[in-house]
């Protein structure tokens, strides 16, 4: 079962984490490290009534031993190239619906509104696509279903994933590993 811990930045958003020396996955000796990019977003309105996106980015060291961290290699290949795949059965269907472009002739509102739909189509298919190609695959590479992935063709890790609290005033850490996550909690000062 999966265990969440929260790491409160003290600093100017500083994450200062601190691991166990062990594989964040298995628990034993750490033998190498992991560096791990966390980003994360908000939106909101500024007093001007403009609409604002600011981002947030952090970089987060992963302890692992060297049969987890190939491990977690391999799990980032597979997903991409399942992303990869999937954006390929996407695409002749996207295509199929390019008349609909067409058909929208010189009508410029027109021609923006059947391009977003192709794009939202697109999307979707491919995520329909993804799901059961990873629910497949999983069953043969167990570990997939603990791999944290980032983005289309962003890496994860095997074991924790790690995102902003939507405050953007924390870490949070999903651990598969119940014993890493208690000795994390402990380590951090934080339950
Ligand atoms: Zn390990």
């Amino acid at each position: 079962m999966a265990t969440y811990v929260k790491v409160p930045f003290s600093t100017n958003r500083i994450a200062v984490v601190a691991f166990p020396n062990k594989c964040v996955y298995c628990e034993l000796p750490a033998e190498t490290k992991v560096v791990q990019p966390v980003e994360g977003q908000s939106h909101y309105e500024d007093n001007r009534g403009r609409f604002v996106t600011k981002s947030y980015s952090t970089k987060v060291t992963i302890p692992f031993c060297k049969t987890h961290m190939k491990e977690s290699e391999r799990n980032n290949t597979i997903l991409k190239a399942i992303n990869i795949l999937a954006g390929l059965g996407a695409f002749p269907i996207v295509l199929f619906l390019a008349p609909l472009l067409g058909s929208a002739g010189d009508n410029f509102i027109l021609l923006v509104g059947a391009l977003f739909l192709a794009i939202m189509i697109g999307v979707g298919l491919v995520w329909i696509i993804t799901l059961p190609l990873k629910y497949l695959v999983s069953l043969f590479v167990h570990s997939l279903k603990d791999q944290t992935g980032l983005g289309f063709l962003g890496s994860g890790v095997l074991g924790v994933k790690i995102k902003f609290t939507p405050k953007k005033d924390a870490l949070l850490f999903r651990f598969v590993n119940a014993k890493i996550a208690s000795d994390f909690s402990s380590l951090n000062g934080v339950k």
